[in-house]
């Protein structure tokens, strides 16, 4: 209703594939930045394994840009079985340097789970964002636990992103579209959220029990068939 309209309005004015591009490649640039920081201080063995991470977000930059183009021209990309811990595994890399240099521990708890059905790096677009707001909230260091677990049913794959930074506050219009950032758009999670139930799965936000917040991905795992 009202919160939908102002949502879609926002994306409207942006221009919903601007802001998806710009959201996509920010990501993946940062880490490369970061690697390429941390390079300038490394010896020479060290220096070689940051260009390596500097070339595997490039080379995610280029396969995101050509689903994009391939969207563009009206050619859907087929959904495919995914492995998710890998999808996790890949995002988690793209922030690596960047948690190290804030002095965030970041963990991977990979459960054993089943494929899910996605299209694109659609999944990994929005798992960047969730690390990327984890991140943002503990400028000051902190744990991030990023987890996957398949629940009880088989049916249907959790994916946590758990940091201990300055906790959601809370939304002016109960709405995922606002930012309490100078340069923030509030888009990071509008678009997660759609991601997301373009998937048929759900996204949730919470402040948790101790300071921090908790964010829960739920997806339908593919069908065997
Ligand atoms: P942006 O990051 O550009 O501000 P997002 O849509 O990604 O926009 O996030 C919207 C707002 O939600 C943020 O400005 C922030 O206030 C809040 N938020 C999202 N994730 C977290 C988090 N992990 N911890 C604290 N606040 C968060
Ligand atoms: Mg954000």
């Amino acid at each position: 209703q009202q919160q939908m309209l102002l949502e879609a309005e926002a994306l409207g004015a942006v221009g919903a594939v601007a802001s998806a591009v710009a959201h996509g490649i920010r990501n993946p640039l940062s880490s490369i930045r970061s690697s390429a920081e941390l390079a300038l201080l490394e010896d020479p063995a060290g220096v070689q394994a940051c260009l390596m991470d500097i070339q595997r977000e490039a080379d995610r930059v280029e396969r995101w840009v050509r689903d994009l183009l391939l969207q563009a021209r009206g050619e859907a990309v087929a959904p495919s079985a995914v492995d998710v811990n890998q999808v996790l595994a890949e995002s988690a890399r793209t922030f690596m340097a960047k948690a190290a240099q804030q002095g965030v521990a970041l963990r991977v708890e990979a459960g054993a789970l089943r494929p899910v059905l996605a299209d694109g790096g659609g999944l990994g677009q929005a798992l960047d964002n969730l690390i990327a707001n984890a991140l943002e909230a503990m400028p000051e260091g902190g744990s991030l636990d990023l987890g996957t677990a398949l629940e009880a049913d088989g049916r249907h794959v959790t994916i946590r992103v758990t940091d201990t930074g300055t906790g959601l506050s809370p939304s002016p219009r109960d709405s995922l579209f606002f930012s309490t950032k100078p340069r923030g758009t509030g888009l990071g999670l509008v678009l997660t959220r759609r991601i997301i139930e373009r998937h048929g799965g759900t996204l949730a936000l919470q402040r948790r029990d101790g300071p921090g917040t908790e964010a829960l991905i739920r997806l339908p795992v593919a069908l065997e068939g």
